[in-house]
C-alpha cells in the first residue's frame, strides 16, 4: 500500500527521509573535501555545487564576484588580491502556491589554508572516514553544512514535497578573509525573512559574533652592519616594539569593565592574533624591512572606523616611543576584514523556530553561544534587516591539522533544517 502524499508528514517521516539519504551526504561530502577550495581556488568546487543545485530543480545564478559593486557599501572589506573569475553561486526554489515564509540557507565554500601536509594523518584534500568522522579540510568549516542544506531540501523533495516559499541556497566565496561573497549577493538583492548558516557550531544556536579587523603595518628601518647596530634602526625589533603596545591594547579591550554583556563570561573574547611577518634582508645585516600582519577582534557595536582610530593611536603613540619609529613612522594598510560584529534577538521567530526543530531532533533545548569568530551571519543581520544566525554540526580542529566533522552530527543538523525549512516555509506538493 502507497500512502498518499500530504503536505503535513509527521517528524518521523521527514527525518526517515534524511536518514535515507545518509549514503548520499556522505559521498556528496567526501566529494567537496576532495576540491582543494583555498582562497582563489574555488572554481571547481562552485562548480560541482552548481550541478547539484540543478539536479535539485533549482534555478541556477552564477556570479562574478564584483567589487565596483559593493565598494562603497559600509560592510565592504577590501582586497589585495585578484578576485577575476571568482563566482557566487546561489539556487532559487520558487513555490507554486506560496504562503510560508521565505528562507536563505548559506554556506561558504572557501577554506583557509592547510598549514604543513606532512602533519596531517591523511592528506587534507583527500577525505577519509575514520570513527564516524569524515577528516580532511573544509570537512567542519564547512561543507558538511552546504551538504546538510541540499540533502535537508533533497529529503522534502523525496517526500514529494517543497516549501512553500522562496528558499535562497547560497554557496558563497571569501567567508574566510572578507565575507565579499556574502555582501555581493545581499547587493545583487537576495533577500528572506530568515538567514541560516550551518557553520560547525556544535548543534548550538548563535546569539553574537564579534567584530573582525586584518591590517598589516609597514616598517622601514635604517640599513647597517650588524656591528655598529647603534648606527641603524632595527625594523624587525620595531615591530615587536608595535606588537606589544598592540598586545596591550588587546589586554585593555579585555577588561571587564569594557566588554559587552553577550562576552561578559568569556575567559578572553579579544584576541589579537600576529598572523604574518616577514623582513630581514641578511644574517649580519641590521634589517631595513618588516612588515607584520594582525587580526584584531572587537565586540558587537564597535564601529570599524572607531577599531581603526584605536589601531591608529596605538601605533603613533608607540612609534613616538621608538627612535628608529620616530624618525619613519610606519605605514598601516587594511586589507581582508573589516567586519562589525553583531547580535542575534535569541527570542525572535526563527531562533524560536529553529530551537524547536532542534528539540524534536536531538530532544533538548540548544545551548545559545556568542562566538568570538566573525561569520557571514553579520551582513543579513546588520545590512539586511534578515534575522540570521548559525546553526551546524559537531567539527574538531577547524582552521587547524587533521580537521574533521562528526558524521552522526551532520545527519542530525540535516534532520533539524528539513524539519526547520518544513515548520518555516510551511511545505506544497513538489511541482
Ligand atoms: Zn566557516
Amino acid at each position: 500500500m502507497t500512502s498518499p502524499r500530504h503536505e503535513s508528514p509527521d517528524d518521523r517521516e521527514i527525518i526517515n527521509a534524511v536518514d535515507a539519504l545518509e549514503d548520499e551526504a556522505v559521498d556528496l561530502l567526501a566529494t567537496m573535501v576532495g576540491f582543494d577550495s583555498t582562497l582563489g581556488n574555488e572554481a571547481p568546487a562552485q562548480a560541482h555545487i552548481a550541478g547539484v543545485f540543478a539536479d535539485l530543480g533549482l534555478e541556477v545564478d552564477r556570479f562574478e564576484l564584483d567589487l565596483d559593486a559593493i565598494r562603497d557599501h559600509p560592510g565592504f572589506s577590501p582586497v589585495d588580491w585578484s578576485v577575476a573569475g571568482k563566482e557566487n553561486v546561489v539556487a532559487t526554489h520558487r513555490p507554486r502556491k506560496g504562503g510560508g515564509r521565505s528562507l536563505i540557507l548559506n554556506g561558504h565554500i572557501d577554506v583557509v589554508p592547510t598549514g604543513p601536509a606532512d602533519m596531517w594523518t591523511t592528506p587534507p584534500f583527500s577525505p577519509s572516514i575514520r570513527e564516524g568522522r569524515m577528516h580532511g579540510r573544509g570537512a567542519g568549516d564547512m561543507k558538511a553544512g552546504t551538504v546538510s542544506y541540499v540533502m535537508a531540501f533533497k529529503a522534502l523533495a523525496r517526500l514529494g514535497l517543497a516549501p512553500a516559499a522562496t528558499v535562497h541556497m547560497q554557496s558563497v566565496v571569501e567567508e574566510e578573509c572578507t565575507g565579499n561573497g556574502a555582501l555581493a549577493c545581499l547587493a545583487r538583492g537576495y533577500r528572506a525573512d530568515a538567514a541560516v548558516i550551518p557553520e560547525p557550531f556544535d548543534h548550538s544556536l548563535m546569539t553574537a559574533q564579534m567584530g573582525v579587523m586584518w591590517f598589516r603595518v609597514h616598517i622601514r628601518g635604517k640599513p647597517a652592519h650588524v656591528l655598529d647596530t647603534s648606527a641603524g634602526s632595527n625594523a624587525i625589533d620595531a615591530a615587536f616594539h608595535l606588537v606589544a603596545a598592540l598586545k596591550r591594547l588587546e589586554k585593555r579591550w579585555n577588561a571587564l569593565g569594557q566588554r559587552h554583556p553577550a562576552y561578559a563570561d568569556f575567559e578572553h573574547p579579544i584576541n589579537f592574533n600576529l598572523g604574518l611577518i616577514e623582513g630581514g634582508e641578511w644574517p649580519s645585516s641590521v634589517p631595513t624591512e618588516c612588515r607584520f600582519t594582525m587580526r584584531v577582534g572587537f565586540f558587537p557595536g564597535i564601529a570599524t572606523a572607531e577599531v581603526r582610530r584605536a589601531i591608529e593611536r596605538t601605533i603613533k603613540r608607540a612609534s613616538a616611543r621608538h627612535p628608529g619609529l620616530r624618525e619613519t613612522p610606519p605605514r598601516i594598510e587594511y586589507a581582508g576584514f573589516q567586519a562589525e560584529g553583531c547580535t542575534v534577538d535569541a527570542g525572535g521567530e526563527m531562533m524560536l523556530a529553529l530551537a524547536d526543530a532542534h528539540q524534536r531532533v536531538i530532544g533538548s533545548d540548544p545551548a545559545r553561544q556568542a562566538t568570538t569568530a566573525t561569520t557571514d551571519a553579520r551582513f543579513f543581520n546588520l545590512y539586511g534587516g534578515i534575522p540570521a544566525t548559525c546553526y551546524g554540526p559537531r567539527a574538531e580542529r577547524i582552521h587547524g591539522i587533521d580537521e574533521s566533522v562528526d558524521l552522526a552530527s551532520m545527519r542530525d543538523v540535516t534532520r533539524v533544517l528539513a524539519l526547520f525549512m518544513a515548520a518555516w516555509c510551511g511545505l506544497e506538493p513538489a511541482a
